[in-house]
C-alpha cells in the first residue's frame, strides 16, 4: 500500500480535524442540544451572510473565479481555521461532516494548487470556516459596491456582526465553545481564543 507522505499543513489540519471529531463524540446529547441551542444566533448570522453572499457576490464570484478554475480565494495552504469552525460544522451537519475532511486530509494535496478542502463542487464544508465565509477579494469588493452601494452598507454591518462571534473584547461563541471543550481535557493547536498570544492579550486587557 502506497504510503502517502502529508505536507506539515495537511498533517496539521488531519489531526485538529480528528481532535474535533473526538470532542464531538464525546459530547452526550444533552450537551451536543445545548451547544447546538447556544451557537443559533451564529447560525442566524451565517444565514444572513450567505443572503448577502447570494444576493451580491455569488454570480460575480462564480464567472470570474469558479467557473475559469481561478478559485483564488481558495488558495495552497492560505486558510484560517479556528477550533470552534470544527465543531460548528459537527454540530450543524453530523460526524459525517468530519468523516469527509479527514477522508480529504488524509489523501494530502500534491496535485492542486488550491486549498485541499476544495471539491469539484465546492467546499467540502458544510459550514465554511468564518474566515473564508467573511472572505471576499478587493476586485469583487471594488466591483460590487461600486454598482450596488447598499451592498458596502450592509457588508459594513457584517463586519461588526461578525465580532459579535470572533472578537474576544467580550463573551464570543467561539471562546466559550473551546472552553467548553478544554474543560473536559481536550487540546486542539486551533483553540486560537486560548493558545495564541494576540488574541489572549485581547481578552486579558479587557477583563474576561
Ligand atoms: S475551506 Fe472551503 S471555502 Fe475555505 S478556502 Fe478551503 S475550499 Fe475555500
Amino acid at each position: 500500500m502506497e504510503v502517502i507522505k502529508l505536507s506539515e499543513y495537511d498533517r496539521r489540519h488531519l489531526e485538529t480535524q480528528k481532535i474535533a471529531l473526538k470532542c464531538y463524540d464525546s459530547i452526550t446529547e444533552s450537551e451536543r442540544l445545548f451547544l447546538y441551542w447556544l451557537s443559533i444566533p451564529y447560525l442566524m448570522f451565517r444565514q444572513k451572510l450567505d443572503r448577502f453572499t447570494k444576493r451580491f457576490f455569488a454570480l460575480y464570484c462564480q464567472e470570474q473565479c469558479f467557473v475559469t478554475g481561478r478559485s483564488a480565494c481558495c488558495g495552497f495552504e492560505s486558510i484560517m481555521v479556528f477550533f470552534a469552525d470544527e465543531i460548528i460544522n459537527l454540530l450543524w451537519g453530523d460526524r459525517s461532516q468530519g468523516v469527509n475532511l479527514i477522508n480529504r486530509l488524509a489523501q494530502g494535496n500534491k496535485t492542486s494548487s488550491h486549498c485541499v478542502f476544495l471539491g469539484n463542487g465546492g467546499c467540502l464544508w458544510g459550514v465554511r470556516p468564518i474566515s473564508c465565509a467573511m472572505f471576499f477579494c478587493d476586485e469583487a469588493k471594488k466591483q460590487i459596491f461600486a454598482k450596488y452601494p447598499n451592498a458596502e452598507i450592509e457588508w459594513n454591518e457584517l463586519l461588526k456582526e461578525e465580532k459579535n462571534f470572533t472578537w474576544p473584547d467580550k463573551p464570543i461563541l467561539f471562546d466559550v465553545i473551546e472552553r467548553f471543550f478544554i474543560r473536559k481535557g481536550f487540546y486542539s493547536p486551533h483553540m486560537h481564543f486560548h493558545f495564541s498570544p494576540g488574541l489572549r492579550r485581547i481578552k486579558e486587557k479587557s477583563g474576561i
